[in-house]
């Protein structure tokens, strides 16, 4: 029987806006659409994450951009 994974984290590759490293990233599209901001991996400045996410809880579209635009 398999087991139901109570997190259903996505991962995401983020490209940031600041250094253009690109790595990804996990996020929980249960939330919903959503934005938040991460710090990116590589450089360590904020990323604005903007998560677009279906009726289904299904990730459709990601964005990010720096926290200033
Ligand atoms: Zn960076």
């Amino acid at each position: 029987m398999p087991r139901p994974d109570p997190l259903e984290l996505a991962w995401i590759t983020i490209d940031c806006p600041h250094c253009g490293e690109r790595y990804d990233a996990p996020t929980d599209p249960s939330a919903g659409s959503t934005s938040y901001v991460e710090d990116c991996a590589v450089c360590c400045r904020p990323i604005v994450v903007d998560l677009i996410v279906d009726a289904d809880d299904d990730l459709v579209e990601v964005r990010v951009r720096r926290e200033q635009d």
